[in-house]
């Protein structure tokens, strides 16, 4: 098999956005004139380039531009979860754009919902390129007035890119949107930092791809409400319907989840559409199911005091990490911990106790 026919295939995707430069910033003040008032009216209004600029400040990294975000988050909140939250996974090359593009004009024109796509990209921040590539490639579903596709947010670590998704989910909720898809891809701890903002997980896989590297075989799989096994056309619709009794299978062999579903495993083509509206179909039902037995509910407030922890983490760690005090020391521990001259515990805690001094001498 040729490196391009591979399912893994990594795509070269597009380089990170360089950081804004100041006349950009003061490009974007301009056009940030607006309050927070007109905010959150434009995004109940659901204005989608007001939207997509409250998204924005969601991303900054600036200080002003985090806390205007965060009182926008905050007055949308009561206007937020009343979506379907869905989460879509699988390895570069399993058809996670194509079959989004496609269950999302399924949505839009047949199903008369407004869908949101979001995504969690880990590997943007760590090669400057992005596996998930440029959602441009959603072309129809871009160009929809029912659809909002936006990329991975690019800066930050994971905690940090999930909670600006998770933030960005809210204001979709908010602007009126039904259904939110939430793209990741297998790297890291990306799928288990979506499977806890979804309500439904849906792993796409590929017939003879190798199970090992699609997550068949390790956690991704007990993460899975449904496993899609796409491309079942043409050639492939033998290979792929034995690679669905296979992991209909292992299914059956995972511990009971508490949600009370059984995961399934079904057969899918972006190219056809077939299988795209029985994807759906699957989710409405278990969507159906957890609520009627308090499971949709219990799951979310779950997730919100998971949130409500990782928002502590992802601040302190934001906080000590970018104190000047912090920064000076801990290259000149950085180097003496590589050449083994004080242990890793030592330069630790050392760094740590720097921190508390600085905290006690009120320089925060
Ligand atoms: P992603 O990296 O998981 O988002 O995968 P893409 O959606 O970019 O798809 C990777 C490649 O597989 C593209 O060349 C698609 O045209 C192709 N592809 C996606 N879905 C199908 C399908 O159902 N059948 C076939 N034959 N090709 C597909």
């Amino acid at each position: 098999m040729g490196v391009k026919e591979s399912a893994l295939h990594v795509l070269p995707g597009c380089l990170a956005p360089e950081p804004p430069s100041e006349s950009m910033h003061r490009a974007a003040s301009r056009q940030r004139l607006l309050s927070l008032a007109q905010y959150v009216e434009g995004i109940l209004r659901r204005d989608r380039t007001i939207l997509a600029r409250a998204i924005t400040l969601v991303e900054s990294s600036r200080e002003a531009d985090r806390e205007m975000a965060e009182q926008i988050v905050e007055e949308c909140l009561p206007h937020s979860g009343n979506s379907i939250r869905v989460g879509i996974t699988g390895v570069p090359g399993a058809g996670k754009s194509s079959v989004i593009e496609v269950l999302g004009s399924y949505l839009t024109s047949d199903c008369g919902k407004k869908v949101a796509v979001l995504a969690i990209d880990p590997s943007s921040r760590i090669s400057g390129g992005s596996i998930l590539g440029d959602k441009t490639r959603m072309s129809s579903l871009s160009a929809s007035d029912m659809a909002f596709v936006r990329p991975s947010p690019s800066r930050g670590t994971l905690g940090g890119v999930a909670q600006r998704t998770r933030e960005a989910m809210l204001l979709c909720e908010a602007a009126g949107y039904d259904n939110i898809l939430v793209e990741t891809v297998g790297v890291g701890q990306s799928e288990t930092a979506v499977h806890d903002m979804v309500d439904f997980f849906l792993l796409i896989a590929l017939a003879g791809a190798g199970d090992e590297l699609q997550g068949m075989k390790r956690g991704v799989m007990e993460l899975a409400d449904l496993v899609a096994i796409n491309k079942a056309d043409g050639s492939n619709i033998r290979a792929a319907e034995k690679a669905r009794s296979e992991a209909q299978n292992a299914l059956h062999y995972l511990p009971a989840v508490q949600s009370g579903w059984t995961p399934r495993a079904l057969n899918c083509s972006a190219q056809t559409g077939k299988g795209i509206a029985e994807i759906w179909e699957c989710v409405t039902e278990y969507v159906a199911m957890a609520k009627a037995n308090g499971w949709f509910t219990e799951a979310r407030r779950n997730q919100t005091q998971k949130w409500m922890h990782e928002i502590i983490r992802e601040s302190l760690r934001l906080k000590f990490e970018t104190h000047p005090a912090i920064k000076k020391r801990k290259d000149v521990l950085e180097k003496e911990v590589q050449e083994g001259r004080i242990t890793s515990f030592r330069a630790a805690r050392e760094l740590l106790e720097t921190y508390s001094d600085v905290r006690g001498s009120n320089s925060l």
